[in-house]
């Protein structure tokens, strides 16, 4: 049976990172995806909110911000966009809104690209089913392939799956909040012939896009891909339909003419039953079909839009987690926690979409500041050479509303993936290596560990 080093499980947002940071520190590392391209959710056309905090400090570095300079290396990304403005609904600060828009498909060719640069080995169209287990140990995942069932070795594993499906399967104890309380799922849909501008204007005149004065609503405007300047971002409430409640939306661009619509959204679903997830595809896909009929009918700006695309699969906010040896909270986050062994920094407030389908809640850091995400989340309870990556990571369910955003999940993957290298060379479990030199990695690679003052 063939042996790595580091087998990483899932090539997703966190994924793709981790693979990248384990070749780089000398592993040899295979990056397993059940689709053909990598990326996961964050190809599906939204854009990465978190790179900077509300104060305006860098958080998020290395890596990530090198896929950020390969995208605009491409021609597919303008890099960071600054300067919004988001009124928190205490009033006692402004939140410096930054974003960084992206076209979602050259994010698959610069992950790609610099995961072969780097030496990963990828085995695309391979599901991780199973892993035998011994003790704390995984000595092998089986996967299906296109040639059917495989088993492969490793050393170290990276479980980056979205849902711990790895830790899952390999018996390691996972959390997931109870029925009915997790966040909604929601089919993101990429639409062309959208004016912005006049979408904008129906909201400063209180049209059928309303919310002015509401929290909620964040504006950017930019630079955009084919020339010229215009509305990133938009986020508000629009009544598509008559004599109903408005619907919460954003609206995302990257070129003229088209956006991303974060807007429908499937309520109760708990993505790790299947029955769940099924209804979920079939009642998004009604979902689509009902918005773009009622954004043509309702919205101005949006006469003649069409439909693009829609995502993969539902994009989904919460699942299955790890229980690790530490467990982030929601204090900690909005508290601007920090820890020695923090390996990675999030910034963005607590983003919560009803799980009953109300309005998205926001809690905000304490001073738009960051906070650290600790090394031993990434460790589950009882494992002795399994680490996780990207939104199944210890935290509580309301922690998760702020780390599970994806220049977050991007550096716990680099993180995830120097911890595995250094692991697998120096033969200790994960728990047991020295967390200052593996630091010291970190930060000789550009991560952001720290803020000065912090
Ligand atoms: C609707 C929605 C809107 C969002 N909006 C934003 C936003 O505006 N800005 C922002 O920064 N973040 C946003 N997020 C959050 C962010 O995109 C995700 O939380 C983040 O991308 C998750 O990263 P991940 O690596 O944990 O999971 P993913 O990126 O989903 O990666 C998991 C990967 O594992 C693969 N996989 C799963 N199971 C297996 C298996 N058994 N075998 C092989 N491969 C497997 C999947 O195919 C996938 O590629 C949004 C999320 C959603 C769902």
């Amino acid at each position: 049976m063939k042996q790595y080093d580091v087998i990483v499980c899932g090539g997703g947002t966190a994924g793709m990172m981790a693979a990248i940071a384990s070749a780089r520190s000398g592993a040899n590392t295979l990056l397993i995806e059940r689709d053909g391209y990598l990326g996961g959710t964050a190809t599906y056309g939204l854009p990465m909110l978190g790179f900077f905090s509300g104060d305006g400090c860098k958080v998020v570095g290395g890596l990530p911000q090198e896929i950020v300079d390969r995208m605009v290396s491409l021609g597919g990304c303008m890099g960071h966009s600054r300067g919004g403005t988001w009124n928190t609904s205490s009033g006692e600060y402004n939140y410096d809104f930054s974003l960084t828009s992206y076209d979602p498909e050259i994010l698959k060719i610069a992950a790609q690209e610099m995961a072969l640069e780097s030496g990963v080995s990828i085995l695309f169209q391979t599901v991780v089913i199973g892993a035998q287990r011994k003790d704390g140990y995984i000595s092998s995942v089986e996967l299906m392939t296109v040639e059917g069932r495989q088993s492969l070795m490793a050393r170290v594993f990276i479980d980056a799956t979205g849902d711990a499906g790895l830790a899952w399967t390999a018996g390691f104890p996972t959390e997931r909040r109870g029925e009915g309380k997790m966040q909604n799922v929601t089919n993101i849909i990429r639409v062309g012939n959208v004016d912005a501008e006049r979408m904008v204007n129906s909201l400063m005149e209180e049209g059928v896009i309303k919310g002015l004065r509401d929290w909620h609503i964040r504006l950017l405007r930019g630079k955009l891909l084919d020339g010229g300047e215009g509305y990133l971002f938009l986020a508000g409430h629009a009544e598509i339909w008559e004599d109903e409640e408005p619907v919460t939306f954003t609206g995302t661009c990257w070129r003229k003419e088209e956006m991303a619509f974060n807007i429908t959204r499937t309520v109760g679903v708990d993505p790790t039953l299947a029955e769940d997830i099924n209804h979920a595809e079939i009642n998004e896909r009604n979902n689509i079909n009902a918005v773009m009929k009622g954004l043509r009918e309702r919205v101005p700006g949006c006469e003649k839009a069409y439909l693009i695309s829609s995502s993969p699969r539902v994009g989904i906010r919460e699942g299955r987690r790890i229980r690790g040896i530490y467990t982030l909270t929601e204090q900690e986050v909005l508290g601007s926690s920090e820890f020695p062994d923090g390996v990675a920094r999030g910034a963005y407030p607590i983003d919560i979409h009803d799980p009953k389908g109300g309005k998205t809640q926001f809690s905000f850091i304490k001073e738009g500041g960051s906070y650290a995400v600790p090394y031993r989340c990434l460790i589950p309870e009882g494992s002795r050479n399994l680490l996780v990556a990207g939104r199944c990571v210890s935290t509580t369910g309301k922690a998760l509303g702020s780390v599970r955003l994806s220049p977050c999940c991007m550096a716990l993957g680099q993180a995830a993936g120097t911890a595995a290298a250094f692991t697998a060379k120096e033969d200790v479990a994960p728990a047991e290596l020295n967390t200052g030199l593996f630091r010291d990695k970190l930060l000789e690679d550009k991560a952001i560990l720290t803020i000065s003052g912090s």
